[in-house]
């Protein structure tokens, strides 16, 4: 099973989308194996966006990634990372598909709700730069055998 990081945003934490936004996660099947708040710093920022540092408005998303703490995910499943990234949208609210998270929530390009892991790779390097290993948790789910078929929830 993989497993991403997923970040609910301060503007999601403002408007009190928290619950709902985790619940997504929650029906679509993912398991919540970390969770917590954080109140980012712009060192920090200036890591998790560092392929935008080059872009004019840098500095504006990291000021707006710290107007209030964050909610820190990791969930797991198969092929979580394309799964999350998927239930997300596109990175612009107002063009992302009805139905994804984006899409239904999310009237901006910079205000989008949830930050996402667009890889395998970058979800390994996000999940430890924001998570200690013991605040990652294995366990099973009971109800496996009624998420996937027994060959898909092997690894
Ligand atoms: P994504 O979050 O969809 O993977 P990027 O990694 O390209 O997108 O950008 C990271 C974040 O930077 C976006 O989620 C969004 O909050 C912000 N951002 C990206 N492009 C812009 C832009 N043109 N103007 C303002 N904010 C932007």
């Amino acid at each position: 099973m993989e497993k991403t990081f997923v970040m609910l945003k301060p503007c999601t934490v403002e408007r009190g989308l928290m619950g709902e936004i985790i619940n997504r996660f929650e029906k679509k099947g993912l398991r919540l194996v970390g969770m917590k708040m954080k109140w980012l710093t712009d060192e920090i920022l200036t890591e998790h966006y560092a392929h935008l540092s080059d872009k004019p408005f840098f500095k504006r998303i990291k000021d707006a990634m710290m107007v209030c703490p964050v909610v820190l995910c990791c969930w797991e499943g198969k092929e979580a990372v394309q799964v999350v990234r998927n239930l997300a949208g596109t990175t612009n609210g107002r063009q992302a598909a009805p139905g994804t998270i984006r899409g239904d929530y999310s009237m901006s390009i910079q205000e989008n709700i949830i930050h996402a892991s667009d890889s395998l790779e970058t979800a390994a390097i996000e999940i430890n730069r924001f998570f200690d290993p013991s605040e990652i948790y294995e366990y099973k789910f009971n109800n496996l055998l009624s998420l996937y078929a027994n060959d898909e929830c092997l690894d």
